[in-house]
């Protein structure tokens, strides 16, 4: 008998009827064997070349990245284009910035020249000065000091100016009592006008000031600021009449002055037209025992007012 796996179909069904008969007695009508026919299929494609294949996955990966690059190209130009967008308005806003500020630049110098002008002005009205004094003035500094009356003219700031005069002009009556000490120029004027006297007696002012000091038991004065020939002249007044306290004139800070200010007593009186720097001002003015200020330039001006404060005070 043949193995089962090697039977065909008819093998298998003989032996199954034959078993069949020799059990039951009955013989079956042989079935017709159904002939095998196996599907036809459709013809399968013939195998693809793997290196083909291997290809066009890689031109399809290619393909793909190329597409994205596009993309980010494309992207990249549309924000070069903003970027470039807003470039241009930022230059354009920038440029009119820059004319504007330009245009204010320009608005406040003129004003700034016309200012310094008007204060220049004002500094030789300030000193009561006539035009025809102006113009003696301007003579007398531009024969001493021809560059710094240059340089102080031209400057835009008046403050330079006001130190020139303020330093090297005297306005005397032409008596030979009111010759300031030091290297002032001196402008005559009417002795009411007089920055040392003002038509009265300069020593009688200092005396009746040395008295005020006296009576309120202060032990110095200390003069901070004034013109250099005024501040000599004080000096010299008060080593001719002796009175009996102690007389410091501060003009241009001395090493160790903020301790000299701090230790500074008695009367402190801040002379306007000062040339002190506002540092040794501010630590004077926290020194003392009395602080006064006074605006007027010349001796005339300030013995009175302080005499009177004094008594005041
Ligand atoms: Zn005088």
């Amino acid at each position: 008998m043949k193995k089962l796996d090697e039977m065909r179909e008819d093998d298998f069904l003989g032996a199954f009827q034959q078993e069949k008969r020799k059990e039951t007695g009955f013989v079956a009508k042989p079935v017709a064997a159904k002939p095998l026919v196996a599907k036809a299929l459709p013809p399968a494609p013939p195998p693809e070349d793997p290196q083909l294949v291997a290809l066009r996955t890689e031109n399809a990966g290619q393909k793909a990245a190329l597409q994205r690059l596009e993309a980010d190209v494309a992207q990249a130009r549309a924000a070069l284009d903003v970027a470039r967008t807003t470039q241009e308005r930022f230059d354009r806003e920038r440029r009119l910035a820059d004319k504007r500020a330009e245009d204010a630049r320009d608005r406040v110098r003129e004003l700034e020249m016309r200012l310094a002008a008007a204060d220049k002005t004002a500094l030789w009205a300030d000193r009561g000065l006539t035009k025809a004094e102006v113009l003696r003035a301007l003579a007398l500094l531009a024969n001493a000091q021809p560059q710094a009356l240059l340089t102080a003219v031209m400057a835009v700031e008046p403050q330079p100016l006001a130190q020139l005069l303020n330093d090297r002009l005297a306005l005397v009556c032409g008596a030979p009592t009111c010759e300031p000490a030091g290297d002032a120029l001196l402008l005559v004027v009417p002795v009411e006008r007089c920055e040392l006297c003002g038509g009265s007696d300069l020593r009688a002012a200092y005396r009746a000031f040395a008295q005020a000091m006296g009576a309120a038991r202060l032990p110095s004065v200390t003069f901070i600021g004034g013109s250099p020939a005024y501040r000599e002249t004080l000096r010299a007044l008060h080593r001719e009449l002796n009175p009996g306290f102690a007389l410091d004139a501060v003009g241009k800070k001395r090493p160790g002055e903020s301790k000299r200010a701090q230790a500074a007593r008695g009367l402190i009186v801040i002379w306007g037209g000062s040339e002190v720097d506002h540092d040794t001002t501010i630590h004077y003015r926290q020194s003392g025992d009395l602080v006064l200020s006074v605006s007027h330039r010349g001796l005339s001006g300030i013995l009175p007012r302080l005499t009177a404060q004094l008594q005041k005070a």
